[in-house]
């Protein structure tokens, strides 16, 4: 009797397969097999043949036998639940989702053993005076005979001599040695009330075992991270795992370092940068259940966690949990579907919630806990904008004299300075000024910057880069290239300019991308070895630096230019998280902001420190244009290196949109990035009311329509990039 099973295979492409089942395999749902396509083999997960329908039937006589069953833990039932879900929300194939969770190759290649020796205490029934000093000196070691024979001052035939005798014999030892177990106990801080009375509720959450999303809801500095940190703590005297999301790789060390101070031992990291080695050591701990806590990226959601207690997204409003490549998920949103699944609590701690997360709050869908003030003798800071148009700059220069003056001050004081401006490179625009020649990407709709410090015009979209030519490609005028408008190196050199003996620190993308060299630049921070700061958002984050007092924003109006539905919002977000990096201990902080509407009710918020009416008032706007989270939208984007191509189907995609009361599509439109990596691109945007199933309209309708292979469609549900 021969048994059938359906199986996702990695073949994004490809729907689900059946294969039979040869004897003496057992498989169930979840199981992680090894399945023949044509000539290849893939690695495939058993799926419910009832929740995952395959459009290739294909009879029993003529089903292709499953090759293996790959030795690791099942996908455990609610992570098939949710790749489900995300694969259907999302628009994806089920095979991209799951892939996501099958993130390490080798971790599926079983597990490795190799083999050390150990004595046995039994007599060699031979002694001589080397296979006594062998066994005296081995006592309990255990290791390679190479090491044995070392530690023992024998050669290699000696000891191998004895393990033919019984007296050492061969042990398998797991190369995936376990992780250390984080203590609970191990340094518990004293809470504040308003701490304790979060901590509290959180624990009793985790104690109930039990779908629960709560807002922890503090401002910068109050101790978020030390109230979830007693929710984590409950999990691990539960024995059940967490999962801690971070919007930042950069954010990571910091974390690391802080949790070890708290539970004895860092917990398991998850990102990009990791050794194969290392993957594969923390997949194989994550699916057994022996990592009690893990800490990631977005890339760690979809692992297949055996026992799921607690999820906590760090910095939920941050606008990098939103993948804008293959899967196009949001990972807050798809953290709390998998807390519903998993049924555990989820936190999304923020000192600046998304419209959306407070949405939830109002609906009471979710919990609020609130911190209202900075942990212990801590002062919020105090914000003043300062008026581009009253108070300029010196020409040429971006530093308006207030904020000198402050940063003279604080370096009297011995303190450090903090600015910000979120634009990487030199300038953001070279330009001929003779011939007005601007470079531009030749693979983008965007123009090459300047990074001065590497002498690269670079584009930041495609990657593209090239020399700072000489002269002038145009017009061969030479030395009459000019730079426009400042990025963080510009920057940069005024500060060298205006204060010559202060340490400096350029931190973006370009000089931290990875976690130790963002353990690296705390460390200076916190050793005093840095005396201004000039960074991107990269350092709007999590920091906390007790010297650091002024913090200054150059160009406050820089986000708001882009014009798309959450540009207000993210501002607030941004400078309120920089400002909240100013005078997070006893020294009392400063934040400048410069701007050129110092009137806007962004800028007033801000300096009023009134983030309700802000809030208020840009939930109503919402709420009157339909949009996000009262209304949603989808993004079609149709790309291709054939420009008529591309421009052909985005029409036929509106023709045959079909009409659907509640529904309206915007568009085509050429995109604002109208090329983006050598292809040109056409937007439609698809507005719905809430209540309406959109993706499965987009479904019906994308799906009975077919184009060439050289153009691409991809849906982007609930969108937050408008380019
Ligand atoms: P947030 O995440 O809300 O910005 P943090 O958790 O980073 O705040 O806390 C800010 C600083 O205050 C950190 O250095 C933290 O260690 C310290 N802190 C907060 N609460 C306590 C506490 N109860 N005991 C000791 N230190 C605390
Ligand atoms: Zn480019």
């Amino acid at each position: 009797m021969s048994s059938r099973a359906r199986v996702i295979i990695m073949n994004s492409a490809l729907g689900p397969l059946d294969y039979r089942v040869p004897e003496g395999m057992i498989v169930a749902p979840g199981t992680i097999v090894i399945a023949p396509l044509g000539p290849r083999q893939l690695i495939g997960v058993v799926w419910e043949a009832d929740r995952m329908p395959s459009d290739a039937e294909v009879g029993d006589n003529r089903l292709r036998n499953l090759i293996a069953v790959v030795d690791a833990p099942p996908i455990p039932a609610p992570l098939r639940r949710l790749v489900e879900w995300t694969a259907t929300y999302y628009l994806a194939p089920p095979a991209a989702v799951l892939r996501m969770a099958l993130a390490s190759t080798s971790a599926l290649e079983g597990a490795r053993t190799i083999t050390e020796y150990r004595a046995t205490g039994a007599v060699p029934p031979r002694m001589t005076p080397q296979r006594q000093q062998a066994l005296d000196r081995i006592g309990e070691r255990q290791g390679l005979i190479r090491e044995l024979g070392l530690a023992a001052g024998v050669s290699d035939a000696v000891v191998r001599g004895l393990v033919k005798t019984g007296a050492i014999e061969p042990v398998d030892v797991d190369i995936d040695n376990p992780f250390a177990r984080p203590d609970p106990n191990h340094h518990v801080p004293a809470l504040s009330a308003d701490q304790a009375a979060a901590a509290a509720a959180l624990v009793a959450a985790v104690d109930t075992a039990a779908f629960a999303p709560t807002l922890l809801d503090g401002v910068t500095g109050s101790g978020k991270t030390e109230v979830y940190f007693e929710a984590i703590a409950e999990a691990i005297r539960q024995g059940r795992q967490t999962l801690v999301l971070l919007p930042e790789i950069a954010l990571t060390q910091p974390f690391l370092t802080r949790f070890e101070a708290r539970f004895g031992t860092a917990p398991v990291a998850w990102h990009s940068d990791l050794r194969q080695s290392q993957r594969r050591r923390a997949w194989r701990a994550i699916a057994s259940g022996d990592a009690l806590v893990t800490v990631g990226a977005r890339s760690a959601l979809f692992l297949p966690y055996a026992n799921l207690g607690l999820i906590v997204v760090d910095e939920a409003h941050e606008t990098s949990f939103k993948q804008e490549e293959g899967v196009h998920y949001h990972a807050r949103d798809v953290a709390v579907m998998r807390g519903l699944f998993e049924a555990c609590p989820v936190i999304l701690a923020s000192a600046t919630p998304a419209i959306e997360t407070r949405q939830q709050v109002a609906l009471g869908r979710y919990a609020e806990l609130k911190l209202p003030g900075r942990y212990g003798a801590a002062q919020l800071p105090t914000i003043e904008a300062i008026d581009l148009i009253a108070e300029p700059p010196d020409r040429g220069r971006w530093i308006a004299p207030r904020l000198v003056k402050a940063i003279d001050a604080a370096r009297e004081r011995g303190e450090q300075a903090l600015l910000f401006l979120n634009r990487r490179g030199y300038a953001p625009l070279t330009l001929c000024r003779t011939c007005g020649h601007r470079f531009q990407c030749p693979n983008c709709t965007a123009w090459m910057v300047e990074h001065r410090l590497v002498r690269r015009l670079a584009c930041h979209h495609c990657g593209h880069v090239e020399p700072v030519p000489e002269k002038c490609p145009e017009c061969a005028n030479e030395d009459t290239l000019v730079a426009c408008g400042p990025g963080v190196e510009r920057i940069a050199d005024e500060v060298a300019l205006l204060w010559p003996d202060a340490r400096r620190a350029v931190v973006t993308s370009d000089t931290i991308w990875s976690p130790a060299k963002a353990a690296e630049f705390v460390a200076r921070m916190e050793g005093g070895d840095i005396d201004i700061v000039i960074g991107t958002q990269l350092v709007t984050k999590g920091y906390h630096f007790p010297n650091l007092t002024v913090v200054g924003v150059i160009d406050a109006d820089l986000g708001l230019g882009g014009g798309d539905l959450r540009a207000a919002e993210r501002t607030f977000q941004q400078i309120s998280q920089v400002a909240g990096r100013a005078g997070r201990s006893i020294k009392p902080g400063h934040v400048y902001i410069q701007t050129h509407s110092p009137q806007a009710s962004v800028m007033q918020a801000l300096v009023k420190g009134d983030a309700d009416a802000f809030y208020a008032a840009e939930t109503e706007a919402r709420r009157e244009a339909d949009a996000p989270p009262f209304g949603r939208y989808a993004a079609i984007v149709v790309s291709s290196e054939d420009k008529n191509a591309a421009d052909d189907i985005a029409r036929e995609i509106k023709r045959s949109a079909p009409e659907v009361e509640g529904m309206y599509v915007y568009g085509p439109a050429p995109a604002p990035l109208a090329m983006l990596r050598g292809r040109h691109r056409y937007r439609l945007l698809v507005h719905a009311r809430r209540a309406l199933d959109v993706q499965e309209v987009i479904r019906g309708w994308l799906g009975a329509l077919t184009w060439p292979p050289k153009v691409r469609v991809a849906v982007d549900v609930d969108p937050y990039s408008f380019l």
